[in-house]
Parts: C-alpha cells; sequence; structure tokens
C-alpha cells in the first residue's frame, strides 16, 4: 500500500499534511468511521481523497451542490484522479454509463447528489458497486438545526445499511456546533466515530471594521490595492448595488453585478465572468453566495453592516477558501442600523423579532468594540477557548491612538444610574445623549431631568463624540442595548468599573492608510506584482482553454510559490507545493518558458 504522504506528494503537490489531516486518514485507513469539524479551507477533502486512491474500489461522495461537485471534479482531474460526478440534472442514461465505467474500475471517486438516493433503481445499482469508503461532505445538511437542511441527507444511513458490506462512513463540515454535531452522528449513524474539531476559527483571515466618512471613496481606494484580485462586495440593498457598481465602472474597475431583481440570465453571465476571473469584482446582496465555490476570493467588503454576525461570518468566510491569506472589511455606518431595523420590521414575525433584535446587537457590538475582532465572533458562536488578542485584526494590530474617555465614562454610566433613579424607567441614546448635553427639550422637562447632577455634564461634547463612547461602552459590555426600542441599562461589568476607576481605552476610528496586509501584498501590490500578472494571466489563458475556472488550474499560492522560487526546469517546478506529477507535465513548459522570456526581458 502506497503511503499517504507519497501520494500527498506526488498526486496534490504537498509536502506535509495540515492540521488533522492526518489522523483522519489514519483512521479512515483502519476501517473506523470518522468526523471532520474542520472550517473552510483546513483541506477536509484530501482527509478522503487520499484514502479514495488507497483502498481501491471505489470512493462515493454525497455533495449537496452541483457546482461544488463539479469543481472537485475538474480539481482532481487536472491532478490526474480519474473522478466523476452525478447530479440530479443528468438523464438517466448518462447515470448509466457512468456506473459501468465505475464497475469497469475506470472511475475510482465518485461525486452523487443526495437526491439520487431517494431513488429506487440508483439505490439498487449503488448496491452492487465495489464501495470501499462512503463519505458524506457538508454533513450539516442532514441536520434541522444546520443552515442547509437538505431532507435527503436523511435518506444516506438507509442505504449504506443496505449495503452488503458496510464500509467505513465519513462525515465532513464546517459547521462547529454541538447540536449539529451530535445530530450528524446520530443521523448517519456514524458507528463508534473518530471526532475531530479543529473549530470555527479561519486563520487566514484578516477580519477589520472601518467607520469610514466616504465609504465609496474608502472603497475605491481599497479596491485599486488589490490590484485585479478577486473580491466581492456585499451592500444590504439593490440599489446600494447599482450605485456601489457604476461607480467602481466608471473608475474602470471590472466590476458586475448581481441582486435578485436581475434576469436568470444576467446573473448567470455575470457570475462566470467573475468565477472566471475575467471580471474579477462582484457587487451584490446577500443573494450571492450560495453554491459558489470560487477559492481564490482575496478580500471582501461589506459596504453595508448585515444583520448578524451569523450572516457576517458566512459572507465573509467566501474569502480565502483555498486557504491563502485574504481580508474581510466591514464598512460601518450608523445609517446600516437604521437598515437593518428596517429589514427586521419588515421580515420577521413577532415571535423572532426579539432574537433578530439580539443578534442586530451582537453585530453593532462587533462594528464598536476596540477588543479582537475575531475573539467576538468566536465568542459569539460560543467558542469558549479564545485567546484575547489574534495579531490577525485589525483592532489587535491597529496603529491608530487610543483615547482615554475614563472620565467621560463616568459621566455616561453616572446619568444612565441617575436618569432611572429618578424616573423608575431605562431610556435609550438618544435622550440619554439630550440629558448629558444639557437640553431643554419637552420630555427631558417632563421627566425632570433638568434637575438631576448629571444634566449637563457633557456640554462641551458634540452629539456624534458621545454616541461613539456610548458605543463603545456597550460594545464592550460596560452597558447593554435591550427591547425593541433600545434602551440602555447597567451590566456585570459597570458597578466594578465605577468602584474601580479602571481606565478605558478607546480606539478611534480614523480609517488607517499604513499597513499592508499579507493577502493585499500577495494580491500583487508588491515588487513581483508584475511577474504575477504575468503569470495569472497565462494560468486564465490554459484554465479558458479547458473550460474550467483558473482557481482548479493553480491556486494563488502557486502562483507565488513561483514567483518567490522562480524555479528554472522540471524538477525545482515539481517542488513548488501545489505541483504534483500530471500538473508537470500539463503545465510545466508553459510556466517555465514564460519565466525565460521573464528572466530574459522578454516580456
Ligand atoms: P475545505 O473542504 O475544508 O473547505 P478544501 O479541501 O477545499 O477545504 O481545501 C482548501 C485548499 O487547501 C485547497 O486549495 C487545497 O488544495 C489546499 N490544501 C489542502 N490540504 C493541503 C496541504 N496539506 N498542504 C497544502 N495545501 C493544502
Ligand atoms: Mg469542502
Amino acid at each position: 500500500m502506497k503511503r499517504s504522504v507519497d501520494i500527498l506528494k506526488e498526486v496534490f503537490g504537498f509536502d506535509s499534511f495540515r492540521r488533522g489531516q492526518g489522523d483522519i486518514i489514519e483512521k479512515i485507513l483502519k476501517g473506523q468511521d470518522v468526523l471532520g469539524v474542520m472550517p473552510t479551507g483546513a483541506g477536509k477533502s484530501l482527509c478522503y481523497q487520499i484514502p479514495a486512491l488507497t483502498l481501491g474500489g471505489v470512493t462515493v461522495v454525497v455533495s449537496p451542490l452541483i457546482s461544488l461537485m463539479k469543481d472537485q471534479v475538474d480539481a482532481l482531474l487536472q491532478n490526474g484522479v480519474r473522478a466523476a460526478a452525478l447530479h440530479s440534472a443528468m438523464e438517466w442514461e448518462e447515470v448509466r454509463g457512468i456506473l459501468s465505467s465505475v464497475r469497469r474500475g475506470r472511475i475510482g471517486l465518485l461525486y452523487v447528489a443526495p437526491e439520487r438516493f431517494e431513488n429506487a433503481p440508483f439505490r439498487e445499482l449503488f448496491s452492487t458497486l465495489d464501495l470501499r469508503l462512503f463519505v458524506i461532505d457538508e454533513a450539516h445538511c442532514v441536520s434541522q438545526w444546520g443552515h442547509d437542511f437538505r431532507p435527503s441527507y436523511l435518506k444516506l444511513s438507509a442505504a449504506v445499511e443496505l449495503l452488503p458490506r458496510r464500509p467505513p462512513v465519513a462525515a465532513f463540515t464546517a459547521t462547529a456546533t454541538p447540536e449539529v454535531r451530535d445530530d450528524i452522528v446520530v443521523r448517519l449513524n456514524l458507528k463508534d466515530p473518530f471526532v475531530l474539531t479543529t473549530g470555527f476559527d479561519r486563520e487566514n483571515l484578516f477580519f477589520q471594521v472601518e467607520h469610514p466618512a466616504d465609504k465609496t471613496a474608502f472603497l475605491l481606494d481599497y479596491v485599486e490595492k488589490f490590484s485585479g484580485s478577486p473580491g466581492i462586495v456585499y451592500c444590504s440593498t439593490r440599489r446600494t448595488v447599482e450605485k456601489v457598481c457604476e461607480e467602481l465602472g466608471k473608475k474602470g474597475f471590472p466590476a458586475v453585478r448581481y441582486h435578485a431583481g436581475l434576469s436568470e440570465e444576467e446573473r448567470r453571465t455575470n457570475q462566470e465572468a467573475f468565477i472566471r476571473d475575467h471580471r474579477p469584482i462582484m457587487v451584490a446582496t446577500n443573494a450571492f453566495g450560495m453554491g459558489i465555490d470560487k477559492s481564490n476570493v482575496r478580500c471582501v467588503v461589506h459596504y453595508n453592516m448585515p444583520g448578524s454576525i451569523d450572516s457576517y461570518y458566512q459572507e465573509a468566510g467566501r474569502a480565502g477558501r483555498d486557504g491563502s491569506s485574504a481580508e474581510c472589511v466591514l464598512l460601518f455606518a450608523p445609517k446600516d442600523i437604521v437598515t437593518a431595523r428596517f429589514l427586521i420590521e419588515q421580515g420577521e414575525d413577532a415571535g423572532s423579532k426579539q432574537t433578530a433584535y439580539r443578534k442586530l446587537q451582537s453585530m453593532i457590538d462587533y462594528c464598536n468594540t476596540g477588543r479582537c475582532l475575531r475573539a467576538h465572533i468566536l465568542n459569539y458562536f460560543g467558542e469558549t477557548d479564545v485567546k484575547n488578542e489574534c495579531a490577525a485584526c485589525g483592532n489587535c494590530v491597529s496603529v491608530t491612538e487610543r483615547r482615554d474617555i475614563t472620565t467621560e465614562a463616568q459621566k455616561i454610566l453616572s446619568c444612565v444610574y441617575r436618569m432611572e433613579e429618578r424616573s423608575g424607567r431605562q431610556f435609550g441614546i438618544t435622550l440619554l445623549i439630550d440629558v448629558l448635553r444639557g437640553s431643554h427639550n419637552a420630555q427631558i422637562r417632563t421627566l425632570g431631568f433638568e434637575t438631576i447632577s448629571t444634566w449637563g455634564l457633557m456640554k462641551e461634547y458634540h452629539r456624534q463624540e458621545i454616541r461613539e463612547m456610548i458605543n463603545f461602552l456597550t460594545a464592550d459590555g460596560y452597558l447593554k442595548v435591550s427591547g425593541e426600542y433600545p434602551v440602555l441599562s447597567f451590566t456585570d461589568r459597570t458597578r466594578p468599573f465605577l468602584r474601580n476607576r479602571e481606565k478605558l481605552l478607546m480606539r478611534r476610528h480614523e480609517p488607517r492608510k499604513t499597513r499592508v496586509t499579507g493577502a493585499r501584498k500577495e494580491a500583487g501590490a508588491t515588487a513581483d506584482g508584475e511577474l504575477f500578472g504575468l503569470l495569472r494571466g497565462l494560468r486564465r489563458e490554459l484554465a479558458d482553454a479547458q473550460n474550467v475556472p483558473p482557481y482548479v488550474v493553480f491556486a494563488d499560492s502557486v502562483l507565488h510559490s513561483i514567483c518567490a522560487a522562480m524555479p528554472a526546469n522540471g524538477e525545482e517546478f515539481l517542488a513548488i507545493p501545489g505541483v504534483g506529477r500530471t500538473k508537470l507535465e500539463k503545465y510545466g513548459h508553459r510556466f517555465l518558458d514564460l519565466l525565460n522570456r521573464w528572466r530574459a526581458g522578454r516580456l
């Protein structure tokens, strides 16, 4: 039997396993069921592809979306692995043809849509295959707790039980909540599975929040720095999509748009142009993304704040699926809160409104916190073992000064206390600011707030300035916002803070200009940017000729390694991580030729 690391090198071109891969492969080869819970981009596919190549016979992989299956099959074919997909749009004749190739040993990896298992003739054929491993990818689809429940997934365990000999069953997902995990084990009937969980964190993503005065100007500047790398700009409404796409177009950026108001034809064309890197900037509503597996997205910009961290992490998570660095930036403005509240009012029934508002508040807190953004997200998802600093988010690497607002915070919190003491009620942010600024409006007079000790304590501050501080206090847990008409109240942290007079530092919201992150450097804004651009051009040409997406030919990381290593012959080319035997034969000479001409100054 070939060693797994040798297959890793020869077929896929990688030198070492990533975290978890080696363990999972070993257990599968021993015949044990496994459940791998690893974040997107961690490398779940190799965990079953390598055993498939070792075990012989056929490995069947259930995958929920046609586009995912196609990408996987294309990528395997590129590496010289014989694979095929059976999706729901196929004619029965075609299905039979593929199954007969499987039976003749021509295809070792077969991707199948879950709906196939609802079909009795298919189940019958399935039970006659020499099945050595059964894989369920995106296994959270079996759980009603998950976000993409697919009833057909419930049929899978029965299909396995009917087999004359039960192969090991391996399930994979990026959804790490305990309910979903337990559900997967039960509903797929995994037998004494080896469960490996590496958590929610996407280590290659850089998170950042900006509060720009002019979002469009910020975006244009930002996109410029990514020089031609693929990116997605999410907007909360169709109208904003139109506006932003037009602005980008006017400045000559290759942007396309996507939202539910466009014809199906235009949506398809635009999506295709994006996936193939012909027009690498996608401006879209949240209607875009389901079933898209473009792995080389280098940045996801949220032009507006989404309604919850759940949505945010899912959308932002479309960056960097290839595991190379990528950035997720959220452009916040107070108006986004108004839009988000409006959408909740329109969309939710009374019962779920409360939950929706609570989720919205966590999202707002994310935008205002001075602490680690990654920790904020991971805590939200209930991950307990989280570091306080990550070194890869806007707040942790921030180069801006912080402002000491200890005194201001004491004034604000005392005022919240006095207002409640006087009236026996709680109030929202607007009235709190009015009282602090010593306003004389009717409500203040009626409630008698002109006579409390904190009235007018912050006369000399702008409304906006006070608002920012209150938002900061809320985000960092010194004040709580609750209710449909949000009111402020103390938290467990408030009294200790007032008692101990801890120092409180607030980060300023001016956009930073200086920092260049990994993703942006890799995007080509550096000295070898020109060569990188040429390599990217060649990759696109080769991909177009075969009618596959460019990232299937080579991941971005491969092009960067080529830039860095400048291989001069086949042997050196084979040493590039991500280049296996097949790709060396297919593409080696084209890339070596380009590099030769580049060295000779002939490009
Ligand atoms: P997931 O299914 O977990 O989201 P994939 O299986 O699609 O992730 O892998 C993401 C990327 O990581 C792919 O481009 C893959 O080639 C790359 N990759 C996987 N394993 C390794 C490894 N051991 N070394 C280097 N790159 C890897
Ligand atoms: Mg995957």
